[in-house]
């Protein structure tokens, strides 16, 4: 079952957004397979407003992650196979797990680093996608002013 929330009910997401609008979709499913563990299957989905890192205007990223976590009691050893496996995490719970404070841990580590209009358009100096250092818009604040 898909339930919605507000995107500003998630403190710490809301922080981290230029914008804490709209909402964000979720959910979480549970399972036992036939060795006895625990999975945790969770989806998230939604438009969430981050700043682009360019013209630093808003920009609506759309924010989807499909994530299995391998429950584990927390303060367990985890055999050591089972830490090199590939494909999923682990996560420790305690004896309550909070789901929504989950779900915001997981939204929060997937938002870009440095997120950019796909076309963005800021008034660029000299760059044709490649690099950009701050000195080189440095250098445009020193050029002399066209006066006279
Ligand atoms: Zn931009």
């Amino acid at each position: 079952m898909v339930q919605s929330r507000p995107v500003v009910g998630f403190e710490r997401l809301a922080d981290a957004l230029l914008d804490p609008a709209g909402s964000l979709d979720f959910s979480v499913r549970g399972s036992r397979d036939r060795d006895g563990k625990h999975w945790l299957d969770l989806s998230l989905a939604g438009t969430l407003t981050v700043q682009c890192q360019r013209c630093l205007e808003a920009l609506d990223w759309a924010l989807r992650v499909d994530n299995r976590l391998l429950l584990v009691r927390e303060g367990r050893e985890l055999p050591e196979e089972e830490l090199q496996e590939d494909g999923w995490d682990c996560l420790p719970v305690g004896p309550r797990l909070d789901l929504l404070e989950l779900i915001e841990d997981e939204a929060l580590l997937a938002l870009p680093f440095a997120p950019r209009h796909e076309a963005c358009c800021a008034p660029s100096t000299s760059d044709g996608g490649g690099t950009t250092s701050p000195f080189a818009g440095l250098a445009q604040l020193r050029k002399p002013e066209g006066r006279g």
